[in-house]
């Protein structure tokens, strides 16, 4: 059963002591003040990272007390990571935050809601399928559909739903099943090993067919290991390092048996491939059968749209593509792709061979104020910075908005259905799939 905060487990959650050299390295420049959106919006100094890090660096010395005011600032931050790709000294804003963010729950305890959060993802499969499956079943007494949209808006009020939020429908039937799922292509020359993440596998099916669809008419066979749980990011920003620990090790577990050993794995989910790729070798880096399991998947794994454009090649996808998008295409880049991962040259190459016209928006790479749960705990100032990206969408004049993440698709969603747009967000490798006419 997993734990909070196992910290002689894992190599993040050492506790404020291991933050000093880190929290020394921020000459308080002040230059993240100009990428922050959380501090757009709000203005106060305790929102942006110099300030959250002068918190921390307090909080560590015992000059402030461990309190709920000091929590909230440390909370007010979606881990887009804009900070980081902007901070010239280098200093890992998203890791002194998780580490202060677990610091926190153990001296404060954490909210309840977020404890059985983290518990139940950390539960592994079998918990994880009947919540999400009991809530595909309650779905249609507590929400009704919104005419002509995929979109779901409470009946009642309900704890934690706004009277305005967009809630995607929940999938009957996850893709994965309990058993691995092997997907063989004809004249196969390469297979991959799929890992889904938890939206991909119980909302946006779709998107995990059309990896499989796309891989398997490429000549790419696919195999989904069946005990591969969540990839641990919420419990990871929550500073839960015992339950994202616990996910690690499972994930990495399926990820490394039988006929997936030492395949290259693909991600259609920017947060997924983040974890993979990054934060797994933090946590397990004092893990020695663990830590060099995490190291050597981080270099096999690849998102999607890395895997097509640079293993694949668009040589050989081109001629597979049977009809263009008709009318302008978007690109919003997800945080956890853009900056977590390098990527924002992939989804482009893609759609400029699926599509008429591609038309970038203004700052494609800001957030979308989706931050994991963040667009839920913190509704009001989640959607005054969807605002400006809904604003930049129907400014670029597209009529499909293509992405690499599924918590940016059902947050852009729900800006456009606010605002009565048609547009269309979805993932790119839909769009792919479309064009190649697999959907
Ligand atoms: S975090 Fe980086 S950008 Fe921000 S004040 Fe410190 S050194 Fe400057
Ligand atoms: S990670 Fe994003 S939201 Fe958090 S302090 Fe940095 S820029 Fe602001």
């Amino acid at each position: 059963m997993p734990h909070e905060n196992s910290v002689k487990e894992s190599g993040q959650g050492q506790g404020l002591a291991g933050l000093g050299a880190l929290l020394l390295k921020c000459t308080k420049c002040g230059e993240c003040r100009s990428v922050c959106p959380v501090f757009n919006e709000l203005g106060e100094e305790k929102y942006v990272a110099r300030g959250k890090l002068a918190l921390v660096d307090a909080l560590g010395a015992g000059e402030l007390p461990p309190t709920d005011a000091l929590r909230e600032a440390l909370e007010q931050c979606l881990l887009c990571l804009s900070c980081e790709a902007r901070c010239g000294s280098g200093v890992p804003v998203s890791r002194i935050i998780t580490e202060a963010r677990a610091e926190l729950a153990r001296d404060l305890g954490r909210p309840l809601p977020k404890r059985m959060l983290y518990r139940l993802l950390a539960s592994g499969r079998g918990m994880v399928n009947l919540a999400f499956r009991t809530g595909s079943l309650l779905q249609p007494f507590l929400f009704r559909r919104i005419p002509g949209t995929s979109g779901l808006k409470r009946r009642f009020p309900l704890p934690l739903v706004d009277r305005d939020l967009h809630v995607p429908r929940l999938a009957l039937r996850p893709f994965r099943s309990r058993e691995e799922r092997f997907f063989p292509a004809p004249d196969s020359r390469d297979t991959v090993v799929f890992f889904t993440g938890c939206l991909t596998n119980f909302i946006h099916t779709q998107t995990a067919g059309s990896v499989v669809k796309v891989l398997n008419s490429l000549g790419i066979s696919v195999i989904v290991p069946g005990d591969q749980a969540c990839c641990g990011a919420p419990a990871h920003a929550g500073g839960d390092f015992g339950a994202a620990g616990n996910l690690a090790r499972m994930n990495l577990k399926a990820l490394n048996r039988g006929r997936a050993e030492g395949k290259k794995v693909v991600v259609p989910c920017a947060s997924g491939g983040y974890m993979l790729k990054s934060v797994y070798s933090l946590l397990m880096q004092d893990d020695p059968v663990y830590g060099e399991m995490a190291a050597d998947t981080a270099q096999r794994t690849f998102d999607i749209s890395e895997y097509l454009v640079n293993h694949v090649g668009l040589g050989n996808i081109s001629p597979h593509v049977k009809s263009h998008l008709s009318g302008p295409v978007t690109c919003h880049d997800p945080c956890h792709l853009n900056r977590g991962q390098g990527i924002r040259e992939e989804p482009r190459a893609l759609l400029k061979i699926v599509c008429d016209e591609f038309a970038e928006m203004e700052d494609p790479g800001t957030c979308c104020g989706s931050g994991g749960i963040y667009g839920i705990t913190h509704r009001d100032t989640s959607k005054r910075i969807l605002e400006k990206k809904i604003r930049s969408i129907l400014d670029s004049g597209a009529g499909i908005v293509s992405t690499g993440c599924p918590g940016c698709i059902i947050q852009i969603t729900g800006g456009l259905l606010q605002r009565g747009s048609m547009v269309e967000a979805t993932h790119t490798i839909q769009l792919l799939a479309r064009a190649m006419g697999l959907v």
